[in-house]
């Protein structure tokens, strides 16, 4: 198994809190590896740390081996890291296609361009991209008209269209139906095997995760307390006492906090 992305000993203090606490994870090529953990776990400082949000208090960021603790978020990303929000950011005066096509731009740093040559430019690349998520029917729609998880889905192609190793998505399927969010994790989970890229996802609904995920991590209190299969993770007594200690049971998640 090739790492692809890898943390040693992360750690990241907030004052007394040690929100991640000596975290050492590798993410493989073409895996979908879930981070999962209560409320206060430490996934979205983790996740901010990754994309070079936030500096940790000490230990590392490889990617492909390389450190690259410390970067700016666009140097992170300029390196291949990907992700999405856990808000939609796209622009909404715009369409669907428009959006991939400034996408593609920014990745071939074309980024001063005017907007009508943007729209001629790389449409045909936009659109297969488009293709990959089930939305080429709604290229041309405005995305203030597109529903909650159309919106997710472009914001997919967008991030795609940077052509990343990694992707990470903190909560990808926030404020998503289920059957919804079932859809968005089976096509990340397509995109994954045909494009060999490697995704590191957190998500509150355990359905989802033990559905979708090839490998699942799980986070308590900032400690990473164990790893393994969704076999593995369901019959974990350590994992069953943190989420019922949370106060939250597998498979029934509705309406958890999306922090
Ligand atoms: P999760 O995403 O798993 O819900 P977070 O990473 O958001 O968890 O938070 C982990 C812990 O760190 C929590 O106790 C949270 O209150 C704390 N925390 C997160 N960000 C900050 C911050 N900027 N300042 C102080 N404490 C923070
Ligand atoms: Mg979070």
């Amino acid at each position: 198994m090739t790492v692809v992305l890898e943390t040693q000993n992360l750690t990241k203090r907030f004052e007394a809190i040690v929100a991640v606490d000596d975290v050492s994870l590798q993410l493989h090529k073409g895996e979908l590896l879930a981070l999962i953990g209560p409320n206060g776990a430490g996934k979205s400082t983790c996740f901010n740390m990754l994309m070079g949000q936030l500096k940790p208090t000490s230990g590392s960021v490889l990617l492909e081996g390389q450190n690259i603790t410390g970067l700016k978020p666009r140097e992170v990303w300029r390196q291949g890291v990907g992700r999405t929000f856990q808000i939609t950011a796209t622009y909404t005066s715009m369409t669907v296609i428009e959006n991939v096509q400034m996408a593609l731009l920014s990745h071939h740093r074309q980024v001063f361009s005017i907007l009508p040559y943007a729209t001629r430019k790389y449409r045909t690349e936009a659109l297969n991209l488009l293709e990959m998520v089930n939305m080429a029917d709604q290229a041309d729609r405005h995305c203030a008209t597109l529903a909650y998880g159309d919106l997710k889905r472009m914001e997919l192609a967008i991030a795609l269209a940077h052509d990343p190793k990694v992707l990470l998505m903190d909560e990808p399927t926030a404020g998503m139906a289920p059957k919804e969010r079932v859809a968005l994790m089976q096509l990340t989970a397509d995109i994954v095997r045909d494009r060999g890229v490697s995704v590191l996802f957190t998500e509150h609904d355990m359905d989802v995760v033990f559905a979708h995920s090839h490998r699942i991590i799980v986070l308590n209190r900032g400690e990473l307390i164990t790893e393994g299969t969704a076999e593995e993770i369901r019959n974990n007594p350590t994992v069953q006492e943190v989420y019922l200690g949370g106060g939250t049971v597998f498979g029934s998640e509705e309406g958890a906090e999306h922090a």
